[in-house]
Parts: C-alpha cells; sequence; structure tokens
C-alpha cells in the first residue's frame, strides 16, 4: 500500500565505511590533544571557529554542494555518516551548523550566480557563519504572521523589525531574515521575502538572551532601518514563504534531532558497564533500541533528499519522535542515576547541561504541537 510517509531503503554507499574510520580517526586526534571536551547539544552550544575550519579542510562540510562552490559532491548519506560521528562524539559544531545544514543548500537553491560564487565557498571552508532569522517576539509557530517590513529604496532595501531566539547571531556573519516586502500580515503567505543581513550592518543590534545555565547562545536582533543592497535578496521577492518551506526537510530530519544528548548515553552506558544493576541495564538497552529505530528513519529520509524529493512530513515525523527521545534519555538516566549510578564527575556534567538545555529540544525548529499537526494533515486527518 503506497502512503504519504513511504520513504526510499537508505543504502549507505561503499565509500562509508572509510568514511565513518576517517572522522572516528579525527575525533580521536582531536581529542588527545584536548581541543574540545565532549558535550551535550554541541550543535547549539559548542561554537569552534577553529574546529569548523579544520572540518572544512578536511572536505566535511558543504558535502553535498557542487565543487565550484566548494563542495564535496557527495551523497546526502554520506553526509549524513560525517554528521552522526561528529554529533555523536559530543564536538563542537555550533558555528557552521546553521550554514552547512541549511543556509548554504538554501544560496544554491535560490541564489543568484554571484552569490553562489560569493558566500557559498567560505561556507564549505568553515569560514562563514549564519544565522536564521525567523521567529518575532510574537510569530514562532505562526511564522506567517512575522511584521519585520522591508521598504523598496535605491538600490536596495530598509529593514525594520525584531527577530527573537535567533540562534549564534552574535557570533555570526549573515542572518536569512523572513520578512514583508509587501502587502499585510493579513495577506499570510503572499508577499514575503528573505533577505540576507550582514550582521555587521549599520542599525544591527544584538541583544542577548541568557539560558538557564548562563550560557549565551541565544538573542534579540534589533534591526533599525538596516540597509540591504538588491545584491543580498535571496531568491524571488515575494517568494519567501515557498522558500523557507523547502527548507523545512533539512532542518528537521537530521541525527540533531535525536543525538542532542547522545554523549550523556554514552557515558551513562560506560558507567554501567560495572554496576549491571539490572533495571539500569534495562533501561540502556530500551533507549540504543528506540535511538536505532529513529536512525533509521533519519537516514531514509537523508535517503529521499538524495533522490531530489522534500519528504517534509517524515521529517516532521523524525524530529518530532526524535526530540522527544533526547528529553526520555535525560528521564531515565536521571533516574537511574538516583539509584547510584551517578558518582561520575563527567556523566554529572553531562546531565546537568542536559536538564538544562532540554526545554528546547521540543520547541527549536518547530514544537511538537505543530509537527504533529503536519502530519496528522499529510496523513489527510
Ligand atoms: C533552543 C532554541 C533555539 C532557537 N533558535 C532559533 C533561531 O535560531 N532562529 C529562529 O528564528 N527561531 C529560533 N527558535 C525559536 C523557535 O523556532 C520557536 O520557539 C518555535 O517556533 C515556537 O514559537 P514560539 O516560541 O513563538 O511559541 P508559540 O508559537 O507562541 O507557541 C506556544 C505554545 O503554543 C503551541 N501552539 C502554537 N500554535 C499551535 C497550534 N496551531 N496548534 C497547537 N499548538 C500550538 C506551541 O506548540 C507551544 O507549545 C529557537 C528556539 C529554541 C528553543
Amino acid at each position: 500500500m503506497q502512503s504519504v510517509l513511504d520513504l526510499p531503503l537508505a543504502v549507505l554507499p561503499e565509500t562509508v565505511p572509510g568514511l565513518r574510520a576517517e572522522v572516528r580517526a579525527f575525533l580521536q586526534s582531536e581529542q588527545q590533544e584536548g581541543t574540545f571536551r565532549p558535550g551535550v547539544d554541541t550543535w547549539l552550544a559548542g561554537f569552534n571557529p577553529e574546529f569548523s575550519k579544520r572540518l572544512g579542510a578536511r572536505g566535511w562540510l558543504g558535502m553535498t554542494w557542487p565543487r565550484q562552490y566548494g563542495g564535496g559532491e557527495r551523497s546526502a548519506l554520506e553526509r549524513f555518516v560525517v554528521v552522526e560521528e561528529l554529533l555523536a562524539a559530543g564536538a563542537p559544531v555550533a558555528a557552521h551548523w546553521v550554514a552547512d545544514r541549511q543556509s548554504g543548500g538554501a544560496v544554491l537553491r535560490f541564489g543568484t550566480e554571484k552569490q553562489r560564487r560569493g558566500l557559498i565557498p567560505p561556507i564549505a571552508r568553515g569560514e562563514s557563519y549564519w544565522a536564521i532569522g525567523m521567529s518575532e517576539p510574537d510569530s514562532g509557530s505562526d511564522l506567517a504572521s512575522v511584521r519585520t517590513k522591508a521598504v523598496q529604496v535605491e538600490g536596495g532595501w530598509r529593514l525594520n523589525g525584531t527577530k527573537v531566539w535567533t540562534s549564534g547571531a552574535h557570533s555570526c556573519h549573515f542572518m536569512i531574515t523572513l520578512c514583508r516586502t509587501s502587502g499585510a500580515t493579513s495577506d499570510r503567505h503572499v508577499g514575503l521575502s528573505q533577505l540576507m543581513v550582514d550582521l555587521s550592518s549599520p542599525g544591527v543590534q544584538i541583544r542577548p538572551i541568557y539560558l538557564l545555565t548562563g550560557e549565551h547562545h541565544f538573542n534579540e536582533v534589533v534591526l533599525d532601518d538596516v540597509f540591504v543592497p538588491d545584491d543580498m535578496v535571496l531568491g524571488r521577492v515575494g517568494g519567501g514563504w515557498e522558500q523557507v518551506t523547502s527548507e523545512l526537510a533539512f532542518e528537521r530530519s537530521g541525527p540533531e534531532r535525536f543525538l542532542s544528548t547522545m554523549q550523556l548515553l554514552v557515558e551513562f552506558v560506560r558507567i554501567l558497564e560495572p554496576c549491571s544493576d539490572p533495571r539500569s541495564l534495562a533501561t540502556a538497552g530500551q533507549l540504543v533500541a528506540q535511538l536505532w529505530s529513529i536512525r533509521q528513519l533519519s537516514l531514509r529520509v537523508a535517503a529521499a533528499l538524495d533522490g531530489g524529493s522534500t519528504p517534509n512530513v517524515q521529517a516532521a515525523l523524525v524530529k518530532e519522535i526524535g526530540t522527544r527521545f533526547e528529553g526520555e534519555v535525560i528521564e531515565a538516566v536521571r533516574k537511574a542515576a538516583l539509584h547510584g549510578a551517578d558518582e561520575h564527575g563527567a556523566f554529572r556534567q553531562l546531565l546537568t547541561n542536559a536538564v538544562m538545555h532540554a526545554p528546547g529540544f521540543t520547541l527549536r525548529g518547530g514544537t511538537n504541537e505543530i509537527l504533529r499537526g503536519i502530519v496528522a494533515k499529510g496523513l489527510g486527518l
């Protein structure tokens, strides 16, 4: 029976074992050199430009993009393997994360040739970092209600408005900003556009919003009469809604949606070994089984992306199940830890950080309620 949820089988290319071994060897040598300490949620929290540049130098950024723009012309499945190894190791991948996952791809799909040549190679080298300028104080789930407005002036656009929860904006170079270029908010999807804002432009104010841990990842970005030249409009003026929704399969389906707490699980299994409390062992087994099934789903979405389709419904499913799993890891491990498995310092640190980061897992990139709505609609309900 044909279903909207059907996905192609993911057959990993023959290159994968070699590639995986290469990434593992790299990560081991980085850790031996002490360049990073494995963490949780490192695609948000692990901002390390030097590490990103080393990944770029090895061809592990922009992996699927054409060579002429600095890419590697490899498959989405090969990229998947590199990314899952980096995340599973708790490596610091936040600097390049958004640019590599979605901004570069968006410029490739919708940008002009000049934009591609100018903007994509620095991303592939790990030198150019991008933020997502979608959410606003009164627009999150209902993204089409954004009120940031751009008015056409000679040679470009004047942009006014406020973006919020903008991860990494204080350390990024550009922000793809969803804004209204015509019409009123009541027109919903009509009249939205994407402008690539240079975050060092006059009129851009970036204010920190601190996490429960005291860390600074989020921001409020105030755009006060910011000039954006015509050649930094991404795609079609008025085509912002179609463009932004086409990024979603990339944004929602990847291993970062179920591996944010992987280092906690790894450390939990490691300290369990000598203790072998049957309940804790059962917990570990159950979590690993869950992880393996979600990974299969995510891999199959990557195979569909490789085949040129946009599996938004299936991607929503990966994110909904995956981010719930990330939270379940914390809860299960926390309960088990109460039975005496929490003596190890690194474990305790990972658990504390995971608990503090957890509230964001099911919110960022679309809340679980919204994702369930997308799946239900996709199923024709
Ligand atoms: C860690 C983190 C990083 C983020 N990074 C970025 C970023 O870099 N750039 C960016 O633009 N945004 C970012 N966000 C913002 C994120 O995309 C929004 O928080 C999210 O889309 C929800 O929007 P909101 O916070 O306005 O909540 P709201 O949309 O106000 O929702 C509030 C509650 O109501 C529920 N709800 C809303 N509408 C419906 C509905 N139709 N049916 C059922 N329930 C509904 C929601 O599920 C939620 O529980 C980030 C958020 C987090 C937590």
